[in-house]
């Protein structure tokens, strides 16, 4: 039998060949971090948490496992359906708009942020990113945003790295969750409670009573979602 090598696979197929080496050169790209599922890209108004009101560009990278049953973006967790990107394009668009740049997802963690986050620092611009910390923190970031999920939690040291912890309330357990996640956060590390959306109604009284009584937190609403933008 002859051996399979490339070389009898490129004469036999060349289009297939092709497209093997291209797709494993692509994969090779987002690997590296130097390409990115990109799901969308967009220049809004930071709705959620520390800095909600301030304009902001949005880099939404496609990708996520960890599975929350109330995810509002469920079409970010499969990274296949979204294309890889070459981060220098992510910059060029993103430096156009905003000196407040925002990482989002999907679960932007689940790549490598370094050279993306080295290239918008090259750019002189602030890099933000709201991640479940469920895997390795990597990236140049100015404010990382925590917001934990019981499934999936943190790993390594990302509770020490936030700057704002903002743990999702869709039920009363929600609150113990909250409480043990920022025991493991730094003194100065902002701490908000956010009500899931769906069921607003019936945990926003929880949250308020819950901080009037324990100070430290502070309410977080998605005002983009009462403002009507993304
Ligand atoms: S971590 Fe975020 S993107 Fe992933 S499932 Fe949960 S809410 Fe959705």
């Amino acid at each position: 039998m002859l051996p399979f090598t490339m070389e009898l696979l490129s004469a036999l197929f060349p289009y297939a060949y092709l497209c093997a080496m291209v797709d494993e050169n692509v994969m090779g790209l987002v690997d590296k971090g130097q390409m990115l599922p990109l799901m969308e890209e967009f220049y809004t108004i930071q709705g959620e948490g520390y800095h909600k009101g301030t304009a902001a560009y949005f880099i939404r990278v496609g990708g996520c496992d960890v599975g929350c049953h109330w995810c509002d973006v469920k079409e970010s967790w499969n990274a296949e359906t979204h294309p890889p990107t070459g981060i220098d394009s992510i910059i060029e668009n993103a430096a156009k708009y905003s000196d407040t740049i925002v990482v989002t997802g999907g679960e932007p963690l689940t790549w490598d942020m370094g050279p993306l986050t080295a290239g918008l620092k090259q750019r002189n611009l602030q890099t933000h990113i709201e991640t479940s910390g469920a895997y390795p923190l990597t990236g140049i970031w100015d404010w990382i945003c925590l917001s934990p999920k019981k499934n999936k939690l943190p790993v390594g040291d990302i509770h020490k790295a936030a700057h704002e912890l903002k743990v999702i309330v869709y039920n009363k357990h929600d609150l113990i969750f909250a409480e043990e996640q920022a025991a493991k956060v730094s003194e100065n590390c902002v701490l908000y409670l956010q009500p899931e959306w769906s069921v607003r109604e019936k945990v926003v009284p929880l949250i308020v009573d819950y901080v009037m009584k324990h100070p430290k937190w502070k309410v977080s609403l998605q005002t983009h979602k009462y403002l009507n933008i993304p």
